[in-house]
């Protein structure tokens, strides 16, 4: 039963990395708050930490055991909540491993969430925070390191935990609700982030010279923290109905090949050391360095930590940090790295087994696999100035103040303020698009009244204007079914995708539409095709 007085918080994914942090801070408040925390209701073993928190909290912290998929469960935890803190999802490994549950929990489990809300007869006094993610942008390169809001929205190929948490934000930001806010959150320092990424094959998915701007956990849960104090103390005018990148700021801009080093230079030694570089995939992954991330922590003041200041709190924390220094480092790479090629989600795997759909998808096919460099000395490594190009000064690259010469073209005027924005605004954004504006009217300014939109495959969709103009959506049905990926056949009809799919993909492979050839995949998504 909930306290009347009391702030009533409800926290999906609540033992996970973020949503731990998210209770952890709220438990700190100096308000007084009532904390009712989703569990999934197959987690047999609750983490150390996630206990401790449940003592911390004793008398004001109840548990729901559930699934996000089953709308009865989601009702119940959101019925009587003000705040309602959605960090709940299946992520990668896991994700890669399970795509079924990983769209059911990452996109229908956020439609239970907005539904119930709508259903609950509170859904003026609902507050929902959606947590999304830096993934919702795919892949980038040197060429277009940087990102923001209102960049395309194009997940990855088999990344089917972003393309899940598309949708799922979609969803939010097409739905009826009155009080909703989308937080894309990016790369998290977390403290199970070594443990997760030790036993899989993801380990290789992070391309060595793809941005990456992270956050720590302790930083994602006080952004949570003073969001929900600042908006109880009435400062938070003009925030909801919007969409705001999560990242930790200068400090915690790395290309792969960086955080590699970070990791690893606390047992004395640099990637190179211990991977070879045509292990990782060259593309096809996701990360970008935000150049509006500062807009949110103007709003909620959560920038505390760099990704320095968490190796060095990992190097204190962790055993094995302590234990992995005093090993030699050919002794780690043949037993905790080599060991791993031969994961299912290792992409020297999906090689070796020749799985041509990601030997395309990541590679670029057998060929370019084959042509890329496999030692270091002739590997073009960002960090250090170089790529397939020539030379590039990676200070210069990494500037802020100098990131405007990379800014994508969103295809409108945003010089505008979003009051004066009209008709002719959307019209210019569809045909860049490759579209049109099917809807004949719209009130000066109006974002969030919908409007009938045309692709250029025909395909009539309402979206409101905020969706596309400001969080680059586009067609649902080219660029979001599941489970498809035909960004090489979209982008070819889309300079609105062009400008920054080229970065890293052939004209030449513009007929792929992924995925293919895999039959172990087809008999997992066989479910899914029937479900949505
Ligand atoms: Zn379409």
């Amino acid at each position: 039963m909930t306290d009347k007085n009391r702030t009533v918080i409800a926290v999906t994914g609540s033992d996970g990395a973020m949503g731990g942090e998210v209770v952890s801070h709220l438990l700190e408040s100096k308000n007084d708050f009532e904390l009712k925390l989703f569990v999934y209701d197959k987690t047999k073993h609750l983490r150390g930490f996630f206990k401790s928190l449940l003592r911390k909290g004793r008398g004001r912290i109840s548990i729901i055991r559930g699934d996000l998929a089953n709308y009865e469960d989601v009702f119940e935890l959101v019925k009587d909540a003000d705040y309602v803190i959605h960090c709940g999802a299946v992520i990668p490994p896991k994700a890669d491993h399970n795509p079924l549950n990983t769209i059911n929990t990452n996109y229908a489990g956020t439609c239970n969430v907005v539904d119930a809300i709508h259903a609950s007869g509170r859904e003026n006094q609902i507050k929902l925070v959606h947590i999304s993610t830096v993934a919702v942008y795919g892949n980038r390169d040197y060429h277009h390191m940087w990102a923001r809001m209102g960049d395309p929205v194009m997940s990855s190929a088999y990344d089917y935990y972003s393309a899940a948490k598309i949708k799922g934000e979609r969803y939010v930001l097409e739905s009826d609700i009155p009080n909703w806010v989308v937080l894309r959150q990016t790369a998290v320092y977390h403290k199970y982030f070594l443990a997760n990424n030790m036993n899989d094959g993801l380990m290789f998915h992070t391309c060595w010279n793809a941005p990456l701007e992270w956050i720590t956990d302790r930083d994602s849960g006080l952004c949570i923290q003073h969001l929900v104090e600042k908006d109880l103390e009435g400062k938070l005018d003009g925030f909801w109905q919007k969409d705001y990148n999560i990242g930790g700021g200068a400090a915690c801009r790395e290309t792969g090949y960086e955080t590699f080093n970070f990791g690893f230079g606390l047992f004395g030694a640099n990637a190179e050391k211990f991977f070879d570089p045509h292990w990782n995939i060259p593309r096809n992954f996701h990360g970008v360095w935000y150049t509006d991330s500062d807009i949110l922590d103007k709003w909620l003041d959560y920038r505390t930590e760099t990704s320095a200041d968490y190796w060095r709190r990992m190097s204190k924390e962790l055993w094995y940090y302590k234990l992995g220094a005093l090993v030699p480092s050919k002794w780690i790479r043949k037993l905790a790295i080599e060991r791993l090629l031969t994961n299912s989600n290792a992409p020297m795997n999906w090689v070796r087994t020749g799985k041509k759909g990601r030997i395309d998808a990541f590679f670029g096919g057998q060929e370019a696999f084959d042509k890329a460099s496999h030692t270091w000395q002739d590997f073009p490594v960002l960090a250090k100035g170089q790529t397939p190009d020539g030379e590039i000064n990676y200070d210069e690259l990494k500037d802020e103040s100098k990131a405007s010469a990379y800014k994508l073209n969103h295809g409108y005027n945003e010089e505008k303020p979003d009051t004066e924005l009209d008709l002719q605004d959307l019209k210019d954004a569809a045909a860049f698009r490759g579209g049109q504006v099917v809807s004949t009217q719209m009130n000066k300014g109006d974002l969030y009244t919908k409007i009938t939109w045309k692709c250029h495959n025909g395909h009539e969709f309402e979206a409101r204007p905020f969706t596309i103009l400001k969080a680059g959506f586009w067609c649902p049905e080219c660029c979001e079914a599941l489970p498809k990926w035909s960004f090489d056949k979209v982008a070819s009809h889309v300079p609105f995708y062009a400008q920054v799919w080229y970065d890293t993909h052939r004209k030449d492979e513009e007929n792929n539409e992924y995925p293919y050839d895999e039959h172990e995949d087809d008999d997992l998504l066989k479910p899914v095709e029937k479900l949505y």
